[in-house]
C-alpha cells in the first residue's frame, strides 16, 4: 500500500484579477520534484458571489511552457484566447489549454452567471509539458460533462469521472503530451474504495468537499491535497463524509524547471526569450472585446 508521504493546505488566500479567489496548493517553486509533471494547483472559492454587471476575472495575459487544465464544480468560467480557442466552461466541464509555444487569453466569470451570481468553486491545475512539446502550437480542448465517462467504484461506494487517462478501462477524452490519469472522483459518506496507479509516478489527492481517511490512517480534510510516496501501486480510502475529490497521477518530468510569471521553461534564456517574444507580439493577441 501506498504511504502518505506529505499533506499540504493554504490558509491564505489571495484574487487573481477581481474575480478568482484563490487559495495556492502547491507550486512547482517549492515542489517542483515531487510533483511533476503537475506545476501548481489553485483553488477558487467556494465563495458566494452577489450578482454583478461588470465582467469579474482576469484580463489579457500570456502563457508558454505548459498547459492549464480549469475543472469548473459551481459558476462558470468564459474564455478567449490568441490562439482561436474561447467558450464557457460550465460546472462539471473541463478547459484544456495548451500554451505551449504561447498564447495570450483571458479568463472571466460567465457573462450570465456574473449577472444573476451565486456558488463559485473551480480549480486551476497547471501541467508541465518536456521540453520537445513546449514548442507545440497552442491548442484548445473544451470537455464538456458529458464527454467525461462516469465509472462505478465496486459496492456503490461512489463513482470516477475519468478526465484524464484511464481507470479500470475507462477512458478520459483530453488529449496529454505525457502519461496521466486525472479523476474526479465521489465518494458516499463512509464508503471504502481502493485504487491503483502506476509505481514511480507522482499521486496526489486533492479534497474539494467532505474528508477521507487514508489506508495509513491519516486523514486528509477539505481543501487538504495529501501526496502519497511513489512506491507501491495500491491506496485506499474511507470516506469520513459525502465527498469529493481530484485525484492528480502522472509520470514525472525528469527536466529542469525555470519559471517565472505565466511562464514556465526549462533555462532561464528561455524565460527572457518568452518575455521578449510576448512584449513583441509573437504570442499573438486578443481581438477587442464586443
Ligand atoms: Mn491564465
Amino acid at each position: 500500500m501506498k504511504k502518505l508521504a506529505f499533506i499540504r493546505r493554504n490558509n491564505e488566500s489571495h484574487w487573481v484579477g477581481d474575480g478568482f479567489p484563490v487559495r495556492s496548493i502547491f507550486s512547482y517553486n517549492d515542489l517542483g520534484k515531487e510533483i511533476s509533471p503537475f506545476l501548481l494547483l489553485d483553488y477558487a472559492g467556494p465563495e458566494n458571489f452577489p450578482p454583478w454587471e461588470q465582467r469579474r476575472g482576469v484580463g489579457a495575459h500570456p502563457h508558454r511552457g505548459f498547459e492549464t487544465v480549469t475543472i469548473v464544480y459551481s459558476g462558470e468560467v468564459e474564455h478567449r484566447d490568441s490562439s482561436g480557442g474561447g467558450g464557457i466552461v460550465r460546472p462539471g466541464d473541463v478547459q484544456w489549454m495548451t500554451a505551449a509555444s504561447g498564447l495570450v487569453h483571458e479568463e472571466f466569470h460567465g457573462s450570465e452567471y456574473a449577472k444573476r451570481g451565486g456558488p463559485f468553486e473551480m480549480i486551476q491545475l497547471w501541467v508541465n509539458l518536456a521540453a520537445k512539446d513546449k514548442k507545440a502550437p497552442p491548442g484548445y480542448q473544451n470537455i464538456t460533462d458529458d464527454q467525461i465517462p462516469r465509472a462505478d467504484l465496486p459496492s456503490g461506494a461512489g463513482t470516477v469521472r475519468v478526465i484524464a487517462g484511464n481507470y479500470q478501462g475507462t477512458r478520459g477524452p483530453a488529449h496529454v503530451f505525457s502519461p496521466m490519469n486525472l479523476w474526479d472522483v465521489r465518494l458516499t459518506a463512509g464508503a471504502r474504495a481502493e485504487f491503483s496507479a502506476p509505481e514511480g509516478w507522482t499521486a496526489a489527492l486533492f479534497v474539494l468537499k467532505g474528508g477521507v481517511r487514508l489506508g495509513s490512517g491519516e486523514i486528509v480534510a477539505a481543501a487538504e491535497m495529501a501526496v502519497l510516496e511513489r512506491g507501491d501501486e495500491k491506496f485506499a480510502v474511507t470516506a469520513l463524509d459525502d465527498t469529493t475529490f481530484l485525484f492528480l497521477n502522472g509520470q514525472p518530468i525528469e527536466e529542469p524547471i525555470v519559471g517565472q510569471g505565466p511562464f514556465v521553461m526549462n533555462t532561464r534564456a528561455e524565460i527572457e526569450q518568452a518575455m521578449d517574444d510576448y512584449r513583441n507580439g509573437r504570442m499573438g493577441r486578443l481581438a477587442a472585446h464586443g
